[in-house]
Parts: structure tokens; C-alpha cells; sequence
């Protein structure tokens, strides 16, 4: 594979369905969720790499099998210029100072019998790379960075007695103290309040410039992507449908799923209309994807081909770096109607 930070090529992840002794004695094939299904992008250093789509799509199970946090089924991962796909856990231990994470929900996140002290300097101690005063005072640097101040009162407090906006900075300082330079952002907003919202995303961002971080910021909210990501690749059931720059991405948005979720986002003008059809119905069951492009039942556009051929994920014309799947787009002069989208 090329030169990229980080850099996955067909990636699966397929969980096997757990059957009763009944059923695995009349079945004679395993069923599968087929989770993450032959993904394929990069990350470049210092890059914020988003990942959008509704809940089910196969976003955090990507960003877990980056991390090792999984086993994948099939496909590659290089990190830093170096396969990991099938590393031991001893191999990956080094690693993993260099790959954190923070996740969606602070308060699964934080053990609350633990005070915010113990838990940031936690990692530490396991890596056995500062301890006693000198984890200490890395502790309190990493929280004053968080604009918890004065450090030493919030290093003695639980997580119940701080709010869940200082409950998320927590878990940032927890993920940032050993220093990695890869960061998986999963929801790292989604649960505070609004009003914090906007200062949170401004934290990670100076964070990446501190700490010369790249992200990858797995989201279901296109505003915050477009305000905090450089890339971005639209996953729908367990595959990349759209990938490319911000630009690119928000100001053509070429598949029908992209659009629909770009005319989800609420826009602050009542004189506005929406022009994209949003989409029918659930996304469906990972068990047993629909045949050919799997956003076919849900899509206005689709026509016969696209129920029984998977459409290919296709460089678009005078646009480097952005990435359709889509049959219709192109063919004929058709193109699904490319909406104003005012973010
Ligand atoms: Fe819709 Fe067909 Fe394009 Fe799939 S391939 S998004 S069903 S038009």
C-alpha cells in the first residue's frame, strides 16, 4: 500500500449470529452481521479523517478494528507503514500508547469509584512511564491543558461531582497522557449538553495542533464533521458509499444517501426548502443486505440495475480524491439532484 498514516484495504468484519443447540442442529450455514464489509481508505499524518452515517453503518466497529480492539474477518491494516492486522497483543502493546480513543459516553467511560486524579494517571503507571509525583505533576499539566483549573481540586474530585462537559475533558486528559499521535474521536460530543458542544470540538481541535494528533472522528451529525473533519468517507451498512474532501463532499454531494443525510441537518432559515427526497424506512437488516447497491430499497432513484448489481465505488470526473458509488450517477446525463446545502 502507499505511503498513508494509516491506510485500510478491504477491511471485514463479519460477527457471527449466536444460534440456540435447535437451530445450529437444522442449520447448515452460519449466519453472519456483516458489520464492516470491504472497506478501503487512508488517513494522512496530521489529518482529521471523519466517518458519517446513522447508527448501524458500521462507523465505530471501523474505528475499533483500526485500534486492534477487534479481530478483523478479513482485509488490511497499516498503521504508521506497518501491517498490525494480525499482531499479537504483546506486538501491539507499544502500539497502543500511540493509538487512543475516547468515546462517546464519559460516564461508561469513567470508573466512579476512581477520583479524576487516579483516573488520568492511570495509564501511566500500567506503561510504567511516570509514577508517584511525577505522574502527578503530568496529571495536573494534562488537566490544566483541559481548562480544568485549578488542577488540583478537580485531581482529587469523583466523576458524579463535576458536570458531563468536565466528565468528557476528563476522559480527552485520560486518552492524551501518554502521548499518542493517533486519535479515535467516536461520538466525542454527542452527549454533552449544546451549549458545550461547540467548546468541546474547539478543544480537540487546538488538541491536534498541541499534540500534533490525526484523528479519525467517527460522527452521525454532518454539521460537526464539516466544522471539525478535513476528509470525509458516508458509510451505509457496512460500506464507504461517498468519500472525499469537506468541500467536495458538502458542495456536490452526489449519492443519494449523502444528500439525504446532509437535508437531515436542521439549517436556520425558515424560507429554506429541501430538494433531496429523504429516504424511506430503516436501514436494513447487516444479516441479510439487500442485493445490489444496498441503499436500493430505501432509494428514490433506483431502477432495476441497482437491485441485483453492486455499484462500485468510482473516482469522479474533475474531482480528485472524491469517490462515488452509485450506478445512476453519470449515466445518461442523470444525476441524483445535487441540493443547496446551507451548514
Ligand atoms: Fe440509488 Fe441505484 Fe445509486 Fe443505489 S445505485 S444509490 S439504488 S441510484
Amino acid at each position: 500500500m502507499a505511503e498513508h498514516f494509516i491506510a485500510v484495504e478491504n477491511l471485514k468484519m463479519w460477527f457471527p449470529v449466536q444460534q440456540d443447540f435447535i437451530e445450529g442442529l437444522f442449520s447448515h450455514q452460519r449466519e453472519f452481521v456483516r458489520a464492516v464489509d470491504g472497506v478501503s481508505f487512508h488517513i494522512d499524518r496530521g489529518e482529521v479523517f471523519g466517518l458519517a452515517g446513522e447508527s448501524g453503518s458500521g462507523k465505530t466497529t471501523t474505528g475499533r478494528l483500526i485500534l486492534r480492539l477487534l479481530e478483523p474477518t478479513g482485509g488490511r491494516i497499516d498503521f504508521d507503514g506497518r501491517d498490525i492486522t494480525h499482531l499479537s497483543e504483546a506486538a501491539m502493546r507499544p502500539l497502543r500508547r500511540r493509538m487512543q480513543v475516547i468515546f462517546q459516553d464519559p460516564n461508561a467511560s469513567l470508573n466512579p469509584r476512581m477520583t479524576i486524579g487516579k483516573a488520568v494517571g492511570h495509564a501511566l503507571e500500567i506503561h510504567n512511564v511516570a509514577h508517584g509525583d511525577k505522574a502527578k505533576e503530568r496529571v495536573l499539566e494534562m488537566l490544566t491543558r483541559m481548562g480544568l483549573t485549578p488542577p488540583d481540586r478537580y485531581y482529587r474530585l469523583y466523576p458524579h461531582q463535576i458536570s458531563g462537559g468536565q466528565r468528557q475533558r476528563v476522559v480527552m486528559a485520560r486518552a492524551l497522557i501518554l502521548r499518542p499521535d493517533f486519535l479515535v474521536a467516536d461520538e466525542p460530543i454527542a452527549m454533552a449538553d449544546v451549549s458545550v458542544r461547540a467548546m468541546l470540538l474547539d478543544l480537540l481541535r487546538r488538541l491536534k495542533d498541541d499534540f500534533h494528533l490525526t484523528y479519525l472522528f467517527i460522527t452521525h451529525d454532518l454539521a460537526t464533521a464539516k466544522y471539525i473533519c478535513d476528509r470525509i468517507a458516508v458509510m451505509y451498512l457496512g460500506q464507504i458509499v461517498e468519500i472525499g474532501s469537506v468541500d467536495q463532499v458538502y458542495s456536490n454531494p452526489l449519492h443519494p444517501y449523502t444528500q439525504a443525510l446532509l437535508a437531515a441537518v436542521p439549517v436556520p432559515d425558515p424560507k429554506f426548502r429541501r430538494t433531496a427526497p429523504i429516504p424511506k424506512g430503516e436501514i436494513p437488516n447487516p444479516i441479510h443486505p439487500p442485493s445490489g447497491c444496498r441503499f436500493h430499497a430505501r432509494c428514490a432513484y433506483a431502477r432495476e440495475r441497482c437491485r441485483t448489481e453492486q455499484p462500485l465505488l468510482l473516482p469522479v470526473e474533475g474531482e480528485p480524491g472524491h469517490f462515488v458509488s452509485c450506478h445512476m450517477f453519470g449515466e445518461n446525463g442523470w444525476k441524483p439532484v445535487a441540493q443547496e446545502v446551507q451548514i
